[in-house]
């Protein structure tokens, strides 16, 4: 029985548009995938706009291991409900909706229970690269179309601009979430490294929490920005002078960084019983010196998205406090080109797809 309704609701998969790449070294170009038929929980989504994340370079070059070609990448979707499945009732077609990095879970695991999903004890399922639970590959959001469960797609206020608000769905969550669970806010000094996509935003985020930021970049060719979005203090991570200027001066540190840094050198910033939290997913390891963290208790942490309850919280947050992305509005046939772009630090602050153009 259960056979037979897999086979029929497989034979009635859809067609998408997408962009994708077939090899690790090959160029993106358009192409066409399947994605199933909207099941009883599903929700089909027309995606107008898909933030370009640095993990999408990662994985589609298989840098974090073997990946299934073809990459279809992108989880920062926004868009509008064209469809729902007979048992939605979170949504009707018309609503402006998002999705981010994943798309379900086991949920019955201690952490689904928790309402921790992205840290399913199965390993959450990815919005691209994964095999989702009725078995077919999931594919993300550089493509016309998506289909998801209701319980993993969320609610875009009104307040926000799509556009805008797409790299909520990875670079905005992300962020937000340890910032929240180390009580960034007044009186807290918070350090981001790095501002590309995701330091941009946990720039604003800490801002409107009401911590005192300070961004440290490779230079200052970007302080103007980062003081406009919100940075008390703008250092260059290529100055020595740095180093000693704010020993022990943070309460947290949010490393957004995409390549492997010298992390010793940045927990001696912190004060006593500081963190620094890692966000940034380099390939290679981050080696700790021990002696940084023993001599004044502080914590060396990582940290994955959020769940979907935090995500939805954040979009909240961000409509309430007026905050969206800064981006560049790419069509399909800039995407390889914003690759590039991004891999060179050049990207002010997110592209953002424009997926009529796929
Ligand atoms: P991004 O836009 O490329 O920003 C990364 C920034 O890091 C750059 O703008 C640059 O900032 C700095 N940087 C780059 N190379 C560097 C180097 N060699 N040395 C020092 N600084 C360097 O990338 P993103 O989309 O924000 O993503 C950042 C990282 O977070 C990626 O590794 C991504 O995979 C990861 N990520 C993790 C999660 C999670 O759940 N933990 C979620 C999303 C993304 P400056 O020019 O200011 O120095
Ligand atoms: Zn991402
Ligand atoms: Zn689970």
């Amino acid at each position: 029985m259960t056979e037979t309704t897999f086979t029929e609701t497989s034979s009635k998969t859809t067609t998408a548009s997408a962009f994708g790449a077939s090899a690790p070294d090959a160029r993106l170009r358009a192409l066409e995938i399947q994605r199933r038929a909207v099941g009883p929980s599903d929700v089909r989504i027309d995606i107008q706009f898909c933030g370009i994340c640095h993990s999408d370079i990662h994985f589609s070059r298989g840098e974090w291991g073997q990946i299934p070609y073809p990459a279809v990448p992108g989880h920062e979707i926004a868009g509008i409900v064209a469809e729902v499945g007979s048992e939605v009732t979170r949504f009707v077609p018309g609503d402006r909706v998002g999705v981010g990095c994943m798309v379900n879970s086991c949920r019955e695991c201690e952490n689904c229970e928790a309402g921790d999903e992205q840290y399913c004890l199965q390993g959450n399922t990815q919005t691209y690269g994964s095999i989702d639970r009725d078995g077919t590959v999931t594919y993300g959001g550089y493509s016309d179309h998506v289909v998801v469960d209701q319980d993993f797609v969320l609610n875009i206020p009104d307040g926000l601009d799509l556009d805008a608000a797409a790299p909520l769905l990875c670079a905005g969550i992300t962020t937000y979430s340890p910032l929240r669970r180390w009580n960034a806010g007044p009186g807290k000094r918070v350090a981001v490294v790095g501002l590309g996509g995701l330091g941009h935003m946990a720039v604003k985020l800490a801002h409107a929490m009401g911590a005192d930021v300070t961004v440290l970049s490779q230079s200052l060719r970007k302080q103007e920005d980062g003081l406009r979005l919100g940075a008390d203090a703008y250092h260059a991570t290529s100055d020595d002078a740095t180093f000693a200027e704010l020993a022990g001066r943070f309460d947290l540190i949010v490393n957004t960084v995409s390549a492997g840094i010298d992390i010793g050198r940045f927990l001696t910033l912190l004060r006593t019983d500081g963190a620094l939290v890692n966000v940034g997913a380099p390939p290679e390891p981050l080696p700790v010196p021990a002696m940084a963290l023993i001599t004044q208790r502080r914590s060396f942490a990582g940290s994955a998205i959020g769940s979907i309850g935090e995500t939805q919280e954040m979009l909240d947050f961000c409509a309430e406090h007026g905050i969206g992305a800064e981006i560049e509005v790419i069509s399909a046939d800039q995407i390889n080109e914003a690759w590039e772009r991004v891999l060179a630090s050049d990207v002010r602050y997110r592209f953002v797809i424009d997926n009529s153009t796929l």
